[in-house]
């Protein structure tokens, strides 16, 4: 069967990464044409804006795409393309298993926790109203006079939008892959004893949900500085974690850590009717150009593409196939090395290859 993806080879160490797991989905013979588009820092060089309107097209086309990271400014500049991929898409549903692989290098032993993060609303909404301006103060006065709580005039603002049919289609997703993934429990994570209305209701929403669940996957809740101190402890204790954009977005970081490290979190944003994969890591700027970077992240997070796509037996070679790099040392980059000036450590390319060849061996 062929099967039609866009690809968005991204920033940075984006290019790198992205075609070293181009390379290996290849080399598992499913027939894949390919739709290269660029979005992000060449995107405006050559159209004048970050996320032309053919990369959306072409994702609604193919309904499947893969990712490299993209550049987003700190504190100024443009807004994320990756939120708006995720927004535009409606790619709701952020997943991100984090497996410990034999052979890393981690505090721990025994590592399998999958982190479903919510990817449309909280304060990634981007409501956002700049320090200084008139209508600011407006909202600001607005704010003060319906709350009752003052606000320093000199404030910036920004809006928590926590819905209903949002947390509700979340959770319910975390619920469904335990269920069709063999787990046995789903963790619902908040701040609602602090955001008694916005975290409130997504852990209110949670609740409803697990109803539906009962006898068949455990649920539970954890407030999320509690569970953030929890999984460095006592790791083992979960299993699916689901939690609104935010919270999601910083322990996905954290379970990247439990596994050995941003190079080998792997991720997809999945929708109703696409899905987008990418890498948990970002642009690692400082590393561009350079052929050093761990491809492992974005080879897994292919491997979530082809099950996706239900090529299931490639997606199983490949992931074996990395696995045995990885577990044998010898050909991995420099951050799966023991020391990470090893000599010895090979780049991405060369990674890639290696991967290639046990695919092939
Ligand atoms: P980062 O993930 O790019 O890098 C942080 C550090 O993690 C790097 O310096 C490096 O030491 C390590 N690292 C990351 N990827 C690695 C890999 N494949 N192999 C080995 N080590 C790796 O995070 P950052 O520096 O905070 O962000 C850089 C840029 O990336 C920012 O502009 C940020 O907005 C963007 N970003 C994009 C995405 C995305 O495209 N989805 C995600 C996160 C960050």
């Amino acid at each position: 069967m062929n099967h039609k993806v866009t690809l968005i080879p991204g920033d940075g160490i984006g290019r790198e990464v992205s075609f070293a797991a181009k390379r290996c989905i290849d080399a598992t013979g499913v027939k894949i044409a390919w739709e290269e588009q660029i979005a992000g820092e060449e995107a405006i060089a050559k159209y004048g804006t970050v996320l032309p309107a053919n990369v959306l097209d072409s994702i609604r086309r193919n309904k499947v795409a893969i990712k490299g990271p993209i550049i987003t400014p700190v504190g100024k500049g443009f807004r994320s393309v990756n939120v708006q991929l995720r927004k535009a898409l409606d790619l709701y549903a952020c997943l991100r298993p984090c497996k410990l692989i034999k052979g890393v290098k981690s505090r721990y032993t025994n590592i399998d926790l999958v982190v479903v993060r919510e990817n449309t609303e909280d304060l990634y909404a981007g409501i956002e109203f700049s320090q200084g301006l008139e209508r600011t103060q407006d909202i600001i006065d607005n704010l003060e006079e319906l709350s009752g709580i003052a606000i320093k005039k000199d404030s910036a603002i920004g809006i928590k939008p926590i819905s209903i049919s949002a947390s509700k289609r979340i959770v319910k997703f975390a619920f469904d892959y335990a269920v069709k993934n063999n787990r046995r429990k789903v963790t619902a994570i908040h701040k609602a004893n602090i955001m008694k209305e916005t975290d409130g209701l997504f852990l209110k929403c949670a609740r409803d949900v697990s109803e539906e669940y009962k006898g068949r996957i455990e649920f539970e809740d954890r407030i999320v500085d509690n569970m953030c101190m929890q999984l460095v402890q006592k790791p083992e204790l979960y299993d699916v974690l689901v939690l609104p954009n935010l919270y999601g977005d910083i322990l996905s970081d954290l379970c990247a850590g439990l596994i050995g490290g941003l190079g080998i979190a792997p991720g997809a944003n999945i929708g109703d009717s696409m899905a987008l994969f990418e890498a948990v890591h970002g642009s690692a700027p400082k590393y561009t150009g350079l052929d050093k970077v761990n491809p492992t992240a974005m080879i897994l997070s292919g491997v979530l593409m082809l099950r996706y796509l239900r090529e299931n037996d490639a997606a199983d070679r490949l992931e074996k196939a990395t696995e045995e790099v990885i577990a044998e040392g010898k050909y991995v980059t420099y951050d799966l090395k023991k020391d990470c000036n090893d000599s010895t450590s090979v780049g991405t390319s060369q990674m890639a290859d290696a991967i290639i060849e046990r695919l092939n061996a």
